[in-house]
Parts: structure tokens; sequence; C-alpha cells
């Protein structure tokens, strides 16, 4: 292979790799500010249920309240029962007693309802808080994680750099530039192989038979006519294919064969 086209793969690989440790960290921080932005919304809905809470005790001790008075009610009327004389007098506290007591049994009916809702509400109220007591340990593990690995990135940062400017140094200033400007028009790949149905790996166009045998023949520096990324053949071996052709031990397909 052209040595020149092995280090702007070189340089390729080097990128890919800090490529794929910046989104590894990106991920996490995703995952933070989705944590965070749940956690938040459990406690938005912890509060109102709380909220939806203190009302219903209130309502729940107003019909405590309203029983103990028509108990009170209905002893007082019982009292009076003994000290009445006549029929009529008799007649018209029974029609009380009974009145006070059907008033009785709906708000005892309404309590045993409102008892009901009671417990629902602090299942759910139990529940949300639990659900965000996890959030909260996997929030506090994600962090631990990201400290973890920006740690790691800081510490192969400098030997990313390092083998990063080495690559850059051995490649042809123009060449780097071409590089350079396709990985930031394009993203990845800058640097594609060929197929061998002559197909560009970037952009899946066929290449002008022309200049497939060209490369087939020289693996030169060339440019793809349709997304310009720089092409390569890929099953040519690295080494200078003329020396170690006879006793290669990579045995796979020898595209480069054609080369003098
Ligand atoms: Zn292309």
């Amino acid at each position: 292979m052209n040595e020149q086209i092995s280090f702007i793969l070189d340089i390729q690989n080097i990128d890919l790799e800090f490529l794929k440790f910046e989104e590894s960290l990106k991920k996490i921080y995703n995952e933070i500010e989705e944590l965070r932005n749940g956690i938040d919304l459990k406690k938005t809905e912890y509060e109102k249920l709380n909220e939806d809470l203190t009302e219903l005790n209130k309502k729940i001790s107003g019909t405590e309240v309203e029983i103990k008075t028509f108990d009170d009610k209905l002893n007082k009327m019982k009292d009076t029962q003994k000290l009445i004389k006549t029929n009529k007098e008799y007649n018209a506290l029974q029609k009380s007693i009974k009145d006070t007591e059907t008033l009785k049994k709906k708000a005892e009916g309404e309590l045993i309802m409102l008892a009901e809702s009671q417990t629902a509400l602090n299942d759910k109220i139990n529940l949300i808080k639990k659900e965000s007591e996890d959030m909260q340990v996997s929030l506090s593990s994600k962090d631990a994680e990201l400290k973890n690995k920006e740690k790691e990135f800081e510490l192969s940062k400098e030997d990313f750099l390092k083998r990063r400017d080495a690559a850059k140094n051995k490649i042809k200033k123009s060449y780097l530039d071409v590089y350079e400007t396709i990985k930031i028009r394009k993203g990845f790949p800058a640097i594609a192989p060929v197929l061998q149905s002559g197909a560009c790996t970037g952009c899946y166009r066929m290449l002008p038979p022309q200049q497939f045998n060209e490369l087939i023949s020289e693996n030169v520096f060339m440019q793809c006519p349709i997304c310009s990324r720089i092409l390569y053949i890929e099953s040519v071996p690295q080494e200078t294919v003329a020396e170690s052709a006879p006793h290669s031990p990579k045995t796979s397909k020898k595209t480069g064969k054609a080369k003098a």
C-alpha cells in the first residue's frame, strides 16, 4: 500500500478512537441529564400528590367531626326521650332521631370512601418516593462512571495527541489538508476503501473504470470524483507488495498484484 495512504488510515483510526471516547462520554452526559429530568418530574408529581393528600386528610377530619356531632346529637335526643310526656312530642323526636341516624350513616359511608382514597394515594406516594430514590441511586452511579471516564479521558488524551502528532507529521501537507477538510465536511470516513466491484464505500457510487484500474495498480492518492473522499484498496497488504509477495504471511486476496 502507498505509504501516505497507510499514514492517512493511521490518523483516521486515531481520530475514530478519540471520537468513540467522546461519544461514550456524551452518552453518559445524556443519561445523567435524562435521570435528572426524571427525578425533577417525580419531585413535582410527589409534591402534587402530597397536596392532594393534605386536602383529603382535611376532608376526613371534617367528616369525623361531623359524625361525632351526629353522635352527640343522638345521645342528647335519647336522654330527652325519657322526659317526654305526650305522644306528639315522642313521635317528633323519633323522627328527628331517624333523620340524624340517616345523616350519620351517609357520613360514615363517605368516610369509608375517603379512607380508601387515602390508602390509594399513600400507595402512590410511596411508589413515587421509591422510584425517585432508585433514580437517585442510578444518578450517583452514573456520576461516578462519568468521573472515571473523564479521568480516563484526561489520561489518554496526552497519549492520543502524541500519537496523532506522530501520524500527522508523516503525512504530506496537501494530503493532510484534504483529509481534514473532508473530515469536517463529510464526517467519517474521510478515507474510504473501494470495493472489488469498484464502488466507493463513502458514497456507494461506482468509480469510472479507468480510475478504478489506476487505483488497483498504483494505489496512489486519489479522491472519489463524487464524494471527494480519499480512496484506497483495502485488500492490499500493509507491506510493500513487491518485497513481501513471495513469503507474505498474509494470505488474503492480493488485489495489488499488478503493482510493479
Ligand atoms: Zn465516493
